[in-house]
């Protein structure tokens, strides 16, 4: 039977109540715990998967295919436990779900109301799964006060109420404002927030406060007296040069210690955290530096490719590098020459994207990479640009393009290398779709298996020739190409298993020159750098000692 950690966040948002509770999470691991960490929306949208970048920062694509919050990226990275699509839930799916049991019948003509009807289906999700693991954790989006989160804070009270004493305890991250003014650290603003929690029936067992400074012994008292919380229970956290610091700074700050107290587990089993020691090691000792340029077209939000960010970290730290990067619009390119803006660079990745605005960008990229000899990865969109370009300036192919951007049947602009995939395998079954189906949920999504060509780059890099990488895309590489392709040095070295798919190019006589269709970025960890992130990472380091 699990217990229950629920998180909350209190004052204003982005407090990093997601990576708070990632660290948690891989704390109660160091101390031999088993976990699984779950995150729960009060947005309306049924899943991230239609919102813009720009609205919501990366959608991250678990391997059973769900189109997740970014948080389930920083959970899997710090706990390297593969997220379901069970392990998110916005109020969008719960209403979702409770008016189609009502369609149904299923309530026997009952009132549908938001208690019980939509608690209880928010209590449902909150359990599955809790055989399995010892800590449930359990973060609830938004901040106390929203309206949209009213039925979760109330969920997760009954749920609460309902279990065994002990079962369930409650986090809650708010903000110190520090006012230069008076040189102080304010407490108000987290005393109204747990007053708010409060009046909901919530009172919480452990508060974080996050603060620019440490928090003077007079203010943590203040805290846990007006809180109603015990001193050692107000855990601070403070501003980290990285979030990898964040399981070493909080065990510091005794929150572990703090959780388990709260659940009773005495005496607490002592925490293993090489893994960590290493991973702070690597990234704040490192030995070089390379320069990385991404070349995309949500540049202006970091959290829009927040896991290719991380994956490149990590591909640092498994080469002891600092990775900077600098992301370029694509759009650039359009009107100016690629070479004055990338030749500064070691390496040059053109990550995943939607629509066409910036792909001639991107194309130029590619070429700059291939012409220049400059290690490139591609991922999806990124690898469908590198096809074109090779198919345009390589293979004589003038026109070709991607039918994403060129539906109007009888008015193509382009040869499409790259076409609107409508039907393909997933592990027994058969997948169909039509260019009119919605546009929620109906890419290829999530893990599938690719088979790699014996004497690739890739087969050496993975040291296996069988991978599973997630996906998400509507396009595909036309196979119909590979031929020619191939015969100009472009080689398809990975295949899906039925050799319809192409996975994965490279050229064959180019020092790093990589395309996949997948995001391996997606399953890259501290602890655990993504093979191709690793070695694209050493491949530009490479050319840094070069030059
Ligand atoms: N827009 C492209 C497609 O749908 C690429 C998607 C991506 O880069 N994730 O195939």
């Amino acid at each position: 039977m699990a217990r229950f950690v629920f998180i909350t966040g209190g004052v204003v948002s982005s407090l990093g109540k997601g990576l708070a509770s990632a660290a948690l999470g891989a704390l109660l691991q160091a101390r031999g715990f088993s976990v699984r960490l779950r995150k729960l929306d009060p947005y309306l949208n049924v899943d991230p998967g239609t919102m813009s970048p720009f609205e919501h920062g990366e959608v991250f694509v678990t391997d059973d295919g769900a189109e997740t919050d970014l948080d389930l990226g920083h959970y899997e990275r710090f706990t390297g436990v593969a997220a379901r699509k069970t392990d998110s839930v916005s109020s969008g799916r719960i209403y979702s779900n409770v008016l189609e049991k009502e369609r149904r019948g299923d309530y026997l003509g009952k009132t549908i109301q938001v208690i019980p009807h939509v608690t209880d289906e928010i209590k449902d999700w909150i359990a599955i799964g809790e055989e399995e693991v010892d800590f449930m954790l359990c973060e609830i989006g938004g901040t106390v006060g929203d309206i949209e989160g009213l039925p979760f804070f109330e969920a997760i009270r009954q749920f609460a109420q309902e279990r065994p004493r002990g079962q369930c305890v409650f986090m809650h991250l708010t903000l110190l404002p520090w006012i230069a003014a008076s040189g102080e650290l304010k407490t108000k603003p987290t005393q109204h927030s747990v007053k708010e929690l409060r009046s909901i029936g919530l009172a919480p067992d452990v508060l974080v406060c996050r603060s620019e400074r440490p928090i003077p012994e007079k203010e943590r008292s203040k805290i846990a007296l007006f809180c109603n919380v015990r001193k050692e229970d107000v855990i601070a956290a403070p501003d980290l040069k990285s979030i990898y610091e964040a399981p070493l700074a909080y065990h510091r700050e005794g929150l572990d210690q703090a959780i388990l107290d709260a659940f009773a587990i005495s005496p607490a089993p002592k925490p293993d955290l090489s893994k960590w020691e290493d991973v702070a090691d690597r990234i704040f000792h490192p030995e070089g530096e390379v320069k990385v340029a991404i070349v995309g077209k949500y540049t202006q939000l970091e959290d829009a490719y927040k896991s290719i960010a991380e994956a490149l970290t990590h591909g640092g730290m498994a080469n002891r590098v600092q990775v900077k990067t600098e992301w370029i619009d694509a759009e650039i390119f359009e009107r100016d020459d690629p070479a004055p803006y990338l030749e500064g660079f070691d390496a040059i990745l053109v990550p995943g994207g939607f629509g066409e605005r910036g792909t001639e960008g991107k194309i130029r990229a590619a070429q700059f990479a291939r012409e220049r000899n400059v290690p490139y990865l591609g991922i999806c969109l990124g690898m469908q640009m590198a096809v074109i370009e090779a198919a345009r300036n390589v293979a004589g192919l003038a026109d070709a393009g991607s039918e994403e951007f060129d539906h109007e049947a009888g008015k193509r602009r382009f040869t499409p290398v790259v076409y609107h995939l409508k039907e393909w395998v997933q592990g027994s079954h058969k997948v169909e779709r039509r260019p009119d189906d919605d546009k929620g949920g109906t890419m290829r999504l999530g893990a599938y298996r690719a088979v790699l060509a014996e004497d690739s780059k890739v087969a050496k890099i993975y040291g296996t020739t069988e991978i599973e990488e997630r996906h998400r895309h509507r396009y595909e590489v036309d196979n119909r190409y590979r031929e020619k392709l191939e015969k100009c040095g472009l080689i398809f070295s990975g295949m899906s298993p039925d050799g319809r798919l192409p996975e994965i190019v490279e050229w064959k006589d180019h020092p790093w020159f990589i395309g996949v269709q997948f995001h391996p970025e997606l399953k890259s960890k501290p602890f655990a750098p993504h093979p191709l992130f690793a070695d694209f990472i050493r491949a530009a380091k490479e050319m840094n000692w070069l030059v």
